[in-house]
């Protein structure tokens, strides 16, 4: 049955583990389908519908938190909220997190948006800040909380409401896609409707490509650096990190979805008129590939990109015969560079049969699962951990790269592991540096298996015990 008027439904099944179903069925009653299917058309789901991670949300609050002059509040139970704010202040944040409280009687009569609109109002402080994010999580989107209503902007402030509920987002990695395309979208617009402000450190004189993804620091220098021999160079990277570099990110030849599952973005990349890459330089091949695609896309003649291929790819070629690698390796995560990784492994020497990725299968990604399926690569997308233990236990690696609980299962059975998001995310990976980089990777923990083999052989029984945990 539909709320009162004038008044928004309280979901009775809520959180996490409350029936996503129940969720949907009250967001669509509360008034929330259209923004339900978008998600869903973005974000597809299935073979199951939410890999094992934590809450989506943190991928738009992340984003917001990472800005120069943006504040970020969120709405929602004050328990996600708790466990939203430790994971940012564990990942460094270093800033508040805004957050409106709900009860039972602000939430169904309405009051909750009021108090949302006030919090906005205050925190919307030119001097301080550039923009308010308000984020709405699993019960005020359920309920129907109406973030469109907010006002546009306050004193130059621009205001963004977004639904990031996790019945609808599957995963954090998608949720920073969310924020950053509804960020691009507003600035979209500006860019449309008049001069709009530079990047504080300035942008390249030559004509840019926008890079898609959250990356290693030295990694956007380096691409640079392989773009340069065709006279292009790199604009500020979205998510971006500071209001303005959304225009400057705007400002592009081409957009290069180097994480490929910014699908929303991209979307308002192409109502700008940019072209989408998808793949990105990482080894031989790819790099090739890469640098061919945005070749054309920019209208470089084929001698130019020729030169620029060959400058790329000598230190590459030269980085991973210094680096080789020899190991069975899996590769699963949920950062969207899963497939990239594998690539470069695979060049390096490793033997990779598995590759699990929480993402979605994108057109971005469909050069790079085609590469890995000739070299007899399973890409599993949207991949369980279910299905990461199974290839664990029928691969048999000599190390496996892969999330919390895949790592934490691969140890116990004498496998060494490591987290891809704090080891393998934390490193360049494209050009001569990210070859070399993976490779000690490889090497320093493949060294660690015969003493795991003597732990497994000193715990027994342990051991037996932890086969049952896959
Ligand atoms: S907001 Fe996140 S933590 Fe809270 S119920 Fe939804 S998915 Fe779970």
């Amino acid at each position: 049955m539909p709320p009162p008027e004038g008044t928004i439904a309280r979901p009775q099944d809520s959180g996490c583990h409350g029936g996503r179903e129940t969720m949907r069925e009250a967001a669509r009653a509360a008034g929330k389908s259209a923004v339900l299917e978008r998600l869903a058309a973005d974000y597809p789901q299935g073979p199951h519908d939410q890999p094992q991670s934590m809450c989506p949300a943190f991928g738009s609050l992340r984003v917001g938190l990472r800005m120069r002059r943006v504040a970020t509040i969120l709405s929602g139970s004050a328990c996600c909220v708790y466990g939203l704010t430790f994971t940012s202040h564990f990942y460094g944040a270093r800033r508040s997190v805004g957050y409106v409280p709900f009860d039972s009687e602000t939430l169904v009569t309405g009051q909750l948006f009021e108090d949302i609109r006030d919090a906005v109002r205050r925190t919307a402080q030119p001097d301080a800040y550039d923009a308010v994010v308000v984020i709405n999580l699993c019960v005020p989107t359920a309920s129907g909380v109406p973030l469109d209503l907010l006002p546009r902007e306050i004193d130059g402030v621009r205001v963004i409401g977004i639904d990031v509920p996790g019945f609808g987002v599957p995963t954090h990695a998608e949720a920073k896609d969310v924020l950053a395309g509804a960020m691009l979208r507003y600035a979209r617009r500006e860019a449309e409707a008049g001069a709009v402000a530079r990047p504080r450190a300035g942008l390249a004189e030559e004509r840019r490509i926008t890079l898609l993804g959250e990356l290693f620091p030295a990694d956007p220098p380096g691409v640079a650096a392989m773009l340069a021999p065709m006279g292009l160079g790199v604009g500020p990277a979205v998510p971006a990190r500071e209001w303005r570099d959304l225009y400057g990110a705007l400002d592009c030849v081409a957009a290069a979805a180097v994480h490929p599952f910014y699908t929303a973005s991209a979307r308002e990349f192409e109502a700008a008129g940019r072209t989408l890459i998808g793949s990105a330089p990482v080894g031989e091949e790819a790099t090739a590939d890469w640098l061919d695609a945005v070749g054309r896309v920019a209208g470089i003649e084929a001698a130019r990109i020729d030169r620029a291929k060959a400058a790329a790819i000598a230190p590459v070629r030269a980085a991973l015969a210094a680096n080789p690698v020899s190991a069975r390796m899996i590769v699963s995560g949920y950062e969207g560079s899963e497939l990239l990784v594998a690539r470069l492994l695979i060049e390096a020497g490793a033997e990779i049969p598995y590759v699990g990725t929480a993402l979605p299968a994108t057109p971005w990604s469909e050069a790079d699962r085609a590469w890995l399926a000739q070299q007899g690569t399973h890409v599993q997308f949207r991949a369980s951990l279910e299905q990461d233990c199974a290839a664990l236990r029928d691969v048999r690696p000599d190390l496996a790269f892969g999330t919390t609980p895949l790592v934490q299962a691969a140890k116990e059975a004498g496998v060494p592991a490591v987290y891809f998001t704090n080891i393998v995310s934390s490193r360049p990976i494209f050009g001569a540096s990210g070859a070399a980089a993976l490779a000690a990777i490889v090497a320093a923990q493949t060294r660690g298996r015969e003493r795991f083999g003597r732990m497994i052989g000193f715990f027994a029984g342990d051991a037996a015990q932890a086969e049952e945990v896959c």
